[in-house]
């Protein structure tokens, strides 16, 4: 398999996380990975910033070089600066997934058409590693693009964003398994789980990628690995009932979530992988919950949440402007729902309550944010539903955001599987369905302590959940939604989710 001529392998990592490689099945991932890099026959540099995984990769690679840390760009510089080299072989990560026959064919590609860049477009993370050309460097002087100008995307992410600076030879692999963002590269927590899944699954790991449709096809619940978004319903009630909410149809109970139920999810999130975002929304208005800004706080504390959302009318919102002052804001998410500027009263329902109190809040938010030297357009987002409603007003509502100095977001109109009548401007519906996205990613959990079926399972009159916090365990309610997404992805939708008539399936949270 030694395809490779006048190249040098730089492996470069920048996780951090604790890998857990010394586990069987871990090492049996770098043994793997290091058999494949051994048969393409050339010189191999490490640039690894985990102290764990340089001592457990550099012995299967004997004859590697240890570079000290530094970017991707500065690593391949490098390389070429010291080596009379025609190509330089990077993967980013570790790749026990490594498919040496779709490596070799872009390979070939790569010297045939003499690129400067080489990569499989539509190919997972992990599964083969790309290629540059000394070219690549003269293009990225002619450009006077700096080292740090690549990080931290990496030197492809910069190419695909300057695509037509370079000569980048890019390649379509089938299947294309893009729409299920998968990544074998153990960049993350998640990534690991993942690929540890498969790879004890997969038969013959000469010829990866071919098996991963088929065995995800035949364990579909492996997609499912642990929430990565968590909708968390701190007031089930509003004392401002949007037009759009489906609180305007359905009678339900007032709850506001317990202190109890909190801590219990936050625990929870001990069991996960440390990416998982906590959004509070649900049908109510979190800010209008006694103990919001505590919970957001403990929120913003733990080392387990990766965004914190909080999904808002925004007549609260100077509750929470202490928060610019948390030492992790920059994980915080401040989602402000403004659907009219003429018809503000109406379609808010709350016609006690100025559209001027309401920006005066959004503006003094980002106020505060400012002077904690944060960036309030990363942080805050005026979020409108396209509707035939406000059709006419969304260049206005844009305008509004950009002199409030926050980020502008146009949101799909929820029917709630017909719950709510129809009021969308177009239909973005895929033509093929796709397995549901909230199913595979999502927790729903009421603020009575109820875990909901699914985020469109609000209808009292129906059954709505799969337990309760105070009665059951969260992996157990995870497990069983787990079970549903496998059936959903094979397009068996059980009888008590309303899969058929739902147009959310395909909407992705964060
Ligand atoms: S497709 Fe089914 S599971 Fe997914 S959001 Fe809609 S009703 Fe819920």
């Amino acid at each position: 398999m030694g395809f490779l001529s006048n190249a040098a392998i730089l492996i470069h990592t920048e996780v951090t996380y604790s890998p857990d490689f010394a586990s069987e099945v871990g090492q049996k991932m770098l043994r793997e990975f290091a058999a494949k890099v051994r048969e393409l026959k050339s010189p191999v540099y490490l640039c690894i910033a985990n102290e764990e995984l340089k001592a457990r990769l550099s012995p299967l690679l004997e004859n590697a070089t240890l570079l000290p840390e530094k970017s991707e760009m500065s690593a391949i510089r490098f390389l070429f600066e010291g080596n009379a080299l025609s190509h330089v072989v990077v993967f980013v990560g570790v790749f026990p997934l490594l498919d040496l026959k779709l490596s070799e064919k872009l390979f070939s590609i790569h010297t045939e058409y003499r690129a400067d860049i080489t990569y499989g477009e539509n190919l997972p993370q992990g599964i083969a590693p790309y290629f540059v050309s000394r070219d690549l460097l003269e293009s990225l002087d002619i450009m006077e693009a700096k080292d740090e100008d690549l990080s931290p995307g990496g030197v492809r992410a910069f190419v695909e964003k300057n695509i037509n600076q370079f000569h980048a030879e890019v390649h379509y692999e089938e299947p294309d398994l893009r729409l299920l963002r998968l990544d074998f590269s153990l960049a993350t927590l998640r990534s690991a789980a993942k690929t540890q899944a498969l790879f004890t699954r997969i038969k013959n790991l000469d010829a990866p990628y071919a098996q991963i449709q088929p065995t995800i096809d035949a364990n579909p619940e492996l997609l499912a690995t642990f929430p990565s978004y968590i909708e968390l319903e701190f007031m089930s009630s509003a004392e401002a009932v949007s037009d759009f909410s489906p609180l305007k149809v359905i009678q339900q109970e007032r709850h506001a979530l317990s202190k109890e139920n909190f801590y219990r999810v936050l625990e929870y999130l001990n069991e996960g992988v440390g990416d998982t975002s906590v959004c509070a929304s649900g049908l109510g208005e979190p800010l209008e919950h006694p103990d919001a800004k505590d919970f957001l706080t403990a929120l913003l504390d733990a080392a387990q949440t990766r965004y914190v959302f909080v999904e808002t009318n925004g007549i609260h919102l100077d509750k929470i402007r202490a928060l610019a002052e948390h030492p992790n804001a920059d994980k915080l998410r401040v989602i402000v729902f403004l659907n009219s500027l003429e018809r503000y009263a109406e379609l808010s329902g709350a016609p006690q309550v100025s559209l001027a109190e309401v920006k005066a809040n959004i503006t003094g938010l980002v106020q505060a944010l400012t002077n904690a030297a944060k960036n309030p357009q990363e942080i805050v987002y005026l979020q409108t539903l396209k509707v035939l409603d406000n059709e006419n007003e969304i260049d206005s509502l844009y305008a509004l955001a950009e002199d409030l100095g926050v980020t502008f977001l146009l949101q799909k109109y929820n029917r709630y599987a017909g719950l709510l009548p129809e009021r969308r401007v177009s239909d973005m519906t895929p033509l093929e369905r796709l397995p549901c996205w909230h199913l595979r990613r999502d927790l729903f959990i009421r603020a009575s302590g109820d875990v909901a079926l699914c985020k469109q399972t609000i209808d009292p009159k129906k059954k709505t959940s799969r337990g309760n916090l105070a009665t059951h365990s969260l992996s157990d309610m995870w497990n069983s939604q787990r079970s549903d997404f496998a059936a959903n992805y094979r397009n068996a939708f059980p009888e008590y989710l309303p899969c058929a008539q739902c147009d959310e399936y395909f909407t992705f949270n964060f």
